[in-house]
């Protein structure tokens, strides 16, 4: 097999090497990089060759470690010598006496950025769009070829912390400003002539820290500032992450004893720490869910096969409210044409310059040029006027929640838009088959559900109602990866999937505050389960009279239906405040007391005792978080066996993308896997016996336990 790394050395003496693992579309870090890495190093033992270039011939310099390897580990010993392996590798490739340059000419991140650390110089291509970081913690690892070791020795313990324990990537720009990289180059023809004459000016380079008087930028970890540090890191840490994320402890430990170690203790600690994280479930559940199932997702797994792939060029959206025009901005971004209606043309407007103040933030902060936001805006064209749609391929509704208004704008835009044009309803609660009722091809019609904030949510839940056809289906899920969003596919259903099995969590928590449970106790349990907001404080985001609304809705439609509809005791406390007139924060009151703007922090409403009085005597905290949790899984497993979402990778990622499950349990249903079926099962019954039949085991959690079986898609 062809070397990953090709070595070529010019008449000026410099050996370019570049990585092209192959078969690969990314270069990822594993043994056949390492490998050639450690080949290009040989090169530079040859007297004649003054330095050497480590970039890459693919579009990525490299993308990180190699999960697929990663995810056969069952040893933490196999982790220790990968890592430790990789380490000695790179260790030799700074140590040879002669410069060693990384020119970054794509994304360096995870593994990639460890490699390019352990060159002396770093150059990059000044692009917005290519990313330096280390993402480690976002899968419950850390970077175990040496990045806690170096970059502490680079930039300081703190700036470490910050760029590992909070995995976000780096613009070029970004990176340049707090010395992470050299310098930035305009193409690729600057970056090795910027790469050249480092190496001409530098002939024997050493890395800072292995010079002999050596001292941490702002000192080591016996350092007062460091020590300050140390003492209130890990709280803060686990403040924010309830104990959820050990690798968040793991990469506080490497990066803290290793600040008071010499380099290679600290990467052998470094390792040590890597084994523990990547043997843990944690880890494990995140990489599932996070890496193959959202691939699986993204790569078309519930999308129809045989149906060419399709672009939209022109997009028309009906309505310039809040969802709209997010709609608007995200698809312009990806160069659609849009078509922004509403109303009246200052609405429309309106619409357009949401878009304008989210793009002026972006080119603010560097990571949109203004010729770009100029372009995105020019994309944009609001009207009130349905002629306008003419030639629109998709038009999505994202009008007032009023089946009276969708079915009129519906077909005005349908008198005016090709025959096989779509249209799709960003509807949150109406059956997406009525409202396909007032189409005239109700094959062409579907729900895209969006979720808010539109510029931010990466989720888009494609509805198929029941006369939608597989190529509308098809279309739409090439529609949303067009705008860079994930798509899962929901059959129609109340509620859909992710405001179905979201609402169980809101529901519980407000059911606990009927029982007797300090409402302290409900929102803490919220945090400590994995969820990104407590339950009481949710639903006051979401409005209590929206929520009784949709309640009403629901039994009047069920009634029609012939079906009875069973009321959630969360119900009778959402009634009582909205009859006190607490209707939520938009109100400035609900569960919670909303302060306006400026003063101060909300704060939970003492007045709840009165209607609600804490009962003396309170139960585990280890039991509210079960019921968070077992509420919203035996949903998701309902919503499976219904076939209202039709894989388990949508069921899990859905419900990390959608509304935030707990990210490292893996989603909604890989919380049930990991726990085994069986004790999901037993853990069940007792909550139901205790607390209600909604607690039920889902029909199909129960056959999977009899037949030791589990989710699986
Ligand atoms: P919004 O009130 O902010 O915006 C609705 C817009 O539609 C307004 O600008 C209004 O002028 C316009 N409009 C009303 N009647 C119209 C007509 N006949 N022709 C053209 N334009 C008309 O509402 P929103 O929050 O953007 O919600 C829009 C839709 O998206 C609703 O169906 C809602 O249920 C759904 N949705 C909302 C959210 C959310 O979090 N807000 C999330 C998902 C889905």
């Amino acid at each position: 097999m062809a070397s990953a790394v090709t070595v070529e050395i010019g008449a000026d003496g410099i050996a370019v090497a570049s990585m092209d693992l192959p078969g690969r579309p990314m270069n990822v870090v594993g043994d056949a990089l390492m490998s050639g890495i450690g080949q290009a190093t040989d090169a530079l033992a040859d007297a004649t060759v003054k330095g050497l270039i480590l970039t890459s011939s693919k579009a990525d310099f490299c993308a990180g470690g190699d999960l697929d390897a990663i995810s056969q580990w069952t040893r933490p010993e196999q982790a220790f010598d990968v890592t430790m392996a990789m380490k000695a590798v790179l260790r030799r490739l700074e140590t040879q006496g002669k410069p060693v340059v990384a020119a970054i000419n794509g994304h360096a991140l995870g593994g990639g950025l460890e490699i390019a650390l352990a060159c002396h110089a770093r150059f990059v291509i000044d692009d917005p769009k290519l990313r330096i970081g280390q993402p480690e913690v976002k899968l419950g690892l850390l970077p175990g070829g040496g990045g806690t070791v170096r970059l502490s020795r680079l930039l300081g313990i703190q700036q470490t912390l910050k760029i590992i324990g909070e995995g976000n990537d780096l613009t070029p720009r970004e990176a340049k400003a707090m010395g992470l990289v050299t310098d930035l180059a305009a193409d690729r023809a600057e970056l090795l002539a910027k790469a050249r004459a480092w190496i001409a000016a530098s002939p024997k380079a050493q890395q800072p820290w292995d010079a002999p008087k050596f001292r941490f930028p702002g000192g080591d970890s016996r350092s007062p500032a460091a020590l300050q540090l140390l003492a209130i890191a890990p709280s803060i840490a686990s403040a924010r992450s309830w104990g959820n994320y050990p690798a968040v402890q793991h990469i506080m430990s490497a990066v803290f004893e290793g600040g008071l170690l010499d380099f290679d203790a600290a990467c052998e600690v470094e390792s040590r720490y890597f084994a523990a994280c990547a043997m843990s479930q944690q880890s494990r559940n995140l990489i599932a869910a996070m890496w193959y199932q959202l691939n699986a997702v993204r790569k078309g797994a519930s999308r129809p096969a045989g149906i060419a792939a399709s672009k939209v060029g022109k997009l028309g959206i009906l309505g310039a409210g809040m969802m709209g025009s997010g709609i608007a901005y995200v698809s312009a971004r990806a160069g659609i044409d849009v078509v922004l209606l509403d109303t009246t043309r200052d609405a429309a407007e309106r619409g357009k310059a949401h878009a304008q103040a989210l793009l002026d933030k972006a080119v603010a902060k560097g990571r949109v040029s203004s010729k770009a936001r100029d372009g995105v805006l020019s994309r944009i064209a609001p009207t009130t006027r349905y002629e306008d749609l003419a030639g629109c391929e998709l038009v999505i509704e994202a009008v007032f929640e009023d089946r009276a208004v969708k079915a009129d704008v519906t077909k005005r835009a349908e008198a005016v838009i090709p025959a096989q044009a779509l249209l799709a309803s960003n509807t949150s609660t109406l059956p997406i088959t009525n409202l396909a009722r007032a189409s005239v091809r109700p094959a062409n019609f579907l729900g895209l559900h969006f979720f808010s904030p539109v510029g931010k949510m990466p989720l888009v839940e494609i509805i198929v109602g029941a006369q939608t056809s597989d190529e509308a289906l098809a279309r739409g899920f090439d529609f949303v990866l067009q705008i860079g969003k994930t798509p899962i596919v929901v059959n129609d259903s109340r509620g859909f999937y992710t405001s179905r099995v979201f609402a169980t969590y809101v529901m519980e928590g407000i059911a606990m505050l009927a029982e007797g449970v300090h409402p302290r106790s409900i929102e803490v349990a919220g945090l400590q389960a994995g969820m990104p907001m407590p339950p009481l404080a949710l639903q006051d985001e979401v409005s209590l009279s929206l929520a009784l609304h949709v309640v009403e809705q629901t039994r009047k439609d069920m009634a029609v239906e012939g079906q009875t509809y069973r009321e959630h005791p969360a119900i009778a406390v959402i009634r009582k405040l909205c009859e006190i007139g607490r209707v939520g924060k938009k109100a400035g009151k609900g569960f919670y007391d909303w302060p306006g703007e400026s003063s101060g922090e909300k704060r939970l409403w003492p007045g709840l005792a009165q209607y609600w009085p804490p009962a003396a005597q309170q139960p585990e905290q280890r039991e509210l978080i079960d019921r968070l949790r077992f509420a919203q899984a035996n949903e998701a497993a309902r919503c499976y066996e219904e076939g209202v979402v039709r894989s388990v990778a949508d069921a899990n990622v859905g419900s990390i993308l959608g509304w935030g499950f707990a990210p490292f349990q893996g989603g909604a249903l890989q919380f049930i896997n990991a726990m085994g079926v069986r004790r999901f099962v037993e853990r069940s019954r007792e909550l139901a016996e205790r607390f209600g039949a909604r607690f039920a085991p889902a029909t199909i959690v129960v056959r999977q336990a009899e037949a030791g079986s589990a989710f699986a898609d």
